[in-house]
């Protein structure tokens, strides 16, 4: 590794690259991935017979350039949002973290400034970093709550270009009032700040929890950015796109590579849209393991932290590195996110969830019992 950073070092790399590590949770062949907040269920049979349908239509005519405007998929994804938005609401890239760079490229860069509330998102300083714009970690009051005062004043004191609040909060799980929202949004009148709301998981949340679309209207320096990586069982796909004002998706249009949403992305996309019932049953399955984590983990006297999504972030061991090594060697991959005595597991098929479960209790019955 030292050779390699030297190595490195030695071309003319941008200064504020230099010293940095890429992003890399581990892609370990184990039989049980809990790591990366994927969806476990794969994808269901009619969704995969769809695609393929879809996908070996579009390659009759992948001789010619993409609709660079993806227009049905941004109606599609504009009927599927609801709250009365239309295509020119919807924006699509390849992968959430596209659609943040794109934003980062078109309202920040050189001399400008984004803050994000760690722990937050690992992405947001790598997406701040590769555009050249400064990321400000901002402070959460009680160790993982952001209350609406209390964020807006950091808003007011250091204005930033940019504001990244992630709902629910990656790796907590918890997700943010509208009113952290709103607070945030008006403190950032004076610095016209764009407010970025992460809703990566929005899909996995407890029924009746609002989403900051209903903010939507008239606040057009506020995005909405959601992904087909977790619920629609997509990752692998690379779609992720958000809402907004149309003025901000004419921003994006500046900075966009030409034709960066290929064919087949479109195709895929449209046939998950369209045969999103069985996805969403799947969705309403993994809620249930994810509820049924927090149980168990506060049975065994962890300290679980709520989560509206497909994982759970839990606290209350003496050494959350020996845990993962246990698990691990029990064929259980979880994430260990650098936080003292926490770990975070992504909700599993019922399954994969007692495998889990039953290796955890072991561990933490005799952290040297066998292995299963
Ligand atoms: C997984 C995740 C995303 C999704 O990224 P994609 O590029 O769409 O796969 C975005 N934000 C957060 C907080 C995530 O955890």
């Amino acid at each position: 590794m030292n050779d390699q950073l030297e190595r490195l070092n030695r071309l003319p790399l941008r200064s504020n690259l230099r010293g940095l590590s890429p992003y890399g949770a581990p892609q370990l062949d184990v039989p049980i991935l809990l790591n990366v907040n994927e969806n476990t269920h794969g994808v269901p049979a009619d969704v995969r017979a769809a695609i393929s349908a879809a996908v070996t239509e579009a390659a009759a005519g992948l001789n010619r350039y993409p609709d660079r405007e993806f227009t049905q998929l941004r109606t599609a994804l504009a009927e599927y949002l609801g709250h009365d938005l239309t295509a020119e609401n919807l924006w699509a890239a390849n992968g959430s973290n596209e659609v943040l760079q794109q934003i980062l490229q078109a309202f920040g860069g050189p001399g400008r400034t984004a803050l994000g509330f760690p722990p937050t998102y690992s992405m947001y300083p790598l997406l701040a970093s590769g555009t050249d714009t400064e990321y400000v970690a901002g402070a959460r009051a009680d160790k993982y709550e952001l209350s609406a005062e209390f964020a807006a004043q950091q808003v007011r004191e250091l204005q930033p270009n940019i504001v990244f609040l992630c709902s629910p909060n990656n790796p907590t799980g918890t997700g943010l009032g509208l009113d952290v929202v709103d607070a945030v949004y008006e403190a950032g009148t004076a610095s016209q700040t764009i407010v970025i709301v992460d809703e990566a998981y929005h899909e996995f949340a407890h029924d009746g929890t609002p989403s900051a679309l209903t903010l939507l209207p008239g606040r057009e320096r506020l995005i909405v950015s959601r992904t087909m990586s977790k619920a629609f069982a997509l990752a692998g796909a690379r779609i992720g796109y958000m809402a907004a004002a149309p003025e901000v998706t004419d921003a994006l249009r500046l900075v966009r590579l030409p034709y960066h949403l290929s064919a087949i992305t479109q195709a895929t996309a449209l046939a998950a849209l369209e045969h999103r019932e069985a996805l969403m049953a799947d969705v309403a399955d993994i809620k249930i393991q994810r509820d049924r984590i927090v149980a168990e983990l506060t049975r065994m006297g962890l300290s679980p932290a709520a989560s509206d999504s497909n994982y759970v972030f839990f606290g209350g061991l003496a050494d959350q590195h020996q845990a993962w090594e246990y698990l691990l060697a029990d064929g259980v991959l979880v994430r260990d996110v650098g936080i003292a005595g926490h770990l975070r597991v992504t909700a599993g098929t019922e399954p994969e969830t007692t495998a889990f479960l039953t290796s955890l209790e072991r561990f933490l019955a005799d952290p040297h019992a066998a292995h299963a």
